[in-house]
């Protein structure tokens, strides 16, 4: 998983920032924008993204054990 550049498509309402995230995988080339176009983040990206920071905290936690911190 892997939170990225937001895109978006014209026709939606909502933003995408997570290459994991079905729906915007979903849009084709021609309806993909680059940027938020100031709309809200979509619900999967906002659960993608939750998991990838809770997921890198605890790693850091691990790293920072490990070097005695
Ligand atoms: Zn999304």
């Amino acid at each position: 998983m892997s939170r990225t550049v937001p895109w978006h498509a014209p026709l939606e309402g909502i933003y995408h920032d997570n290459s994991d995230c079905w729906a915007g995988r979903g849009l084709a080339g021609k309806q993909r924008i680059d940027g938020s176009g100031g709309k809200r983040l979509c619900a999967e990206c906002a659960k993608l993204d939750r998991a990838e920071a809770s997921l890198h905290h605890v790693q850091w936690r691990d790293v920072r054990r490990a070097i005695g911190e």
